[in-house]
């Protein structure tokens, strides 16, 4: 038969071709490894492994911190044949517990206190700290042939936007094709320095941030948690010579509030890449304008980097608002209901196809068939538009789009148009049920500090910027959007609440 292609390993590649090139720095720690000795430490964790009883296809769960032990981890988790599973720490017990029973691994890697916690049946836990000591008492383990291609790799967790986490299936060839993916995009390259301190259970944290530069055999700096006033200094320390960061516009947010924020600092930065959620075309300029190039990209667990803005400043600017180009190693197209190609300027359904493409949600084929079209195409559940250009602009999720009075309205749109409103810190909107337009807008507003206004002055301010149906009806204040840790708006929150426990303004 056709010989199998199997998981590519930059990490070993490189212990080979640049030895002494440095690979990752734990900077909680300040330990750091150039490659050979980073390859050298991943065997010996392969051999403790082994060791804990760890067999090809069982799953290994994580609820830890960033580390590069979590990094060797996965690394060694590949090279063994197993499944890295890392789990939000964020989340309660109980979601951890569900998401525990459902990939029911044979081993819990954690930094936390889980006394009182219920494991699946033959699942051993370890402390991160004991572990390292295991692994530090290990010989590096014979290298090995790695696992197939397409043998699962690496489950992640989508982040539970619209509802309950799904385990995605992520095999050797997704994380090769994401990591290409945006290498191509993000102008990766051996020279490349990632500051990684969006966590690594979601895909950002892990493939585009980690497994993008080890492809390139650029260096990894890993951190444990995001701060505002340490992420600014690390990205004007010389010493690091940062290239690519990468967060959600959130944590970009919070680096912009931070009292020792200095742009103008960041001598080696590259670009500031967002993405996982909408960034307002006025926030992108702003950055510009400070001489950062904010570079948005689109992706999603189930399918890696979609999308991604040139890093152009004339591009940037011009396209504010775009998420930019598709992605080299896929296919992309944008349907309408009926699954045909719609043209530029029309809004439809974002539909991918390729290397980066999951097989499906983790024991759940039901989800799964329900993910994917008849003739095999991931279904984003995203809908855009394409510019004449090929810019692609992210409209908004199919489930938060409502239709008033027969028109469609796009929340995402309403809110830039609310957020552009001085008086307001932050926006949502939500359809809700009306007996003359089938439905129409309901707003959520964060006020900032000291800020009073009306709702008529708010309606004002939305007719000169966007059509009369898309105004919304009422205005509900809140004191803070509920928003997930990867910063994105739990809509389905919002549809529950009670209007009791907010105010209008
Ligand atoms: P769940 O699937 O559990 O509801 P989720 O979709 O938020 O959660 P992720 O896979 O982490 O989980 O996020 C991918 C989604 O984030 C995309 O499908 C899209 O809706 C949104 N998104 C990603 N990048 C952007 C972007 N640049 N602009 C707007 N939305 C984005
Ligand atoms: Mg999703």
């Amino acid at each position: 038969g056709m010989p199998e292609w199997r998981t590519p390993d930059p990490v070993a590649l490189y212990a080979q071709a640049q030895p002494e090139k440095l690979a990752c720095v734990d900077l909680a720690t300040g330990r750091q490894w150039n490659y050979r000795q980073f390859n050298g430490a991943i065997q010996r964790t392969v051999s403790a492994l082994a060791s804990l009883g760890v067999e090809p296809g069982q799953r290994i769960a994580a609820i830890a911190r960033n580390s590069a032990d979590l990094l060797m981890l996965q690394q060694a988790a590949m090279r063994s044949g197993a499944i890295f599973v890392p789990i939000n720490w964020r989340l309660s017990r109980p979601e951890q517990a569900d998401i525990l029973a459902g990939c029911a691994p044979s081993l819990l890697v954690t930094d936390e206190d889980i006394a009182g916690m219920i494991l699946p049946r033959g699942c051993k836990d370890i402390a991160v700290a004991e572990f390292r000591e295991a692994v530090a008492r290990e010989t590096p383990a014979a290298a090995q042939p790695l696992p197939p291609a397409d043998a699962p790799n690496i489950i992640l967790y989508t982040s539970g936007t619209s509802g309950r986490p799904k385990g995605v299936v992520i095999t050797g060839r997704n994380v090769f094709a994401t990591a290409v993916n945006f290498g191509v995009l993000g102008q990766v390259g051996q020279g490349s320095v990632f500051l990684c301190d969006t966590p690594m259970f979601h895909i950002i944290g892990l493939i585009t941030s980690m497994h993008s530069p080890l492809l390139q055999g650029g260096t990894v700096l890993v951190s444990s948690a995001f701060d505002p006033m340490t992420t600014n200094a690390r990205l004007a320390d010389a010493a690091f010579g940062v290239t690519h960061y990468f967060c959600v516009p959130q944590m970009a947010q919070a680096l912009r509030g931070a009292a020792n924020f200095a742009p103008e600092n960041w001598r080696s930065l590259k670009a500031l890449f967002t993405g996982g959620a909408p960034n307002p075309p006025a926030n992108i300029r702003w950055w510009l304008g400070k001489g950062v190039r904010m570079v948005d990209g689109y992706g999603m667990t189930e399918a890696g980097t979609l999308l991604g803005m040139p890093l152009d400043p004339a591009l940037i600017d011009a396209k504010a608002g775009s998420a930019g180009l598709p992605a080299p190693g896929l296919t992309m197209r944008i349907v309408d209901e009926a699954g045909m190609d719609v043209g530029a300027g029309e809004v439809g359904e974002i539909l991918v196809a390729g290397p980066n493409v999951t097989p499906g949600y983790w024991a759940r084929p039901e989800e799964t068939a329900k993910a994917f079209t008849p003739d095999g195409w991931l279904k984003t559940g995203d809908l855009a538009r394409r510019d004449e250009d090929g810019f692609v602009t992210i409209v908004d999720r199919r489930k938060d789009m409502f239709i008033s009075g027969g028109e469609n309205v796009y929340p995402v749109e309403v809110e830039a148009a609310l957020n552009a409103h001085p008086s307001i810190l932050d926006a949502a909107v939500i359809g809700v049920a009306d007996e003359k337009w089938g439905e129409v807008g309901r707003a959520f507003i964060v006020l900032r500090p000291g800020c009073a206004v009306a709702s008529e002055a708010l309606v004002a301010h939305c007719a000169g910027l966007i059509a009369r149906y898309k105004i919304p009806r009422d205005y509900v204040r809140i004191e803070n959007l509920p928003r997930s840790g990867a910063g994105k708006v739990l809509k389905n929150e919002l549809k529950r609440l009670g209007l009791s426990s907010a105010t209008t303004p």
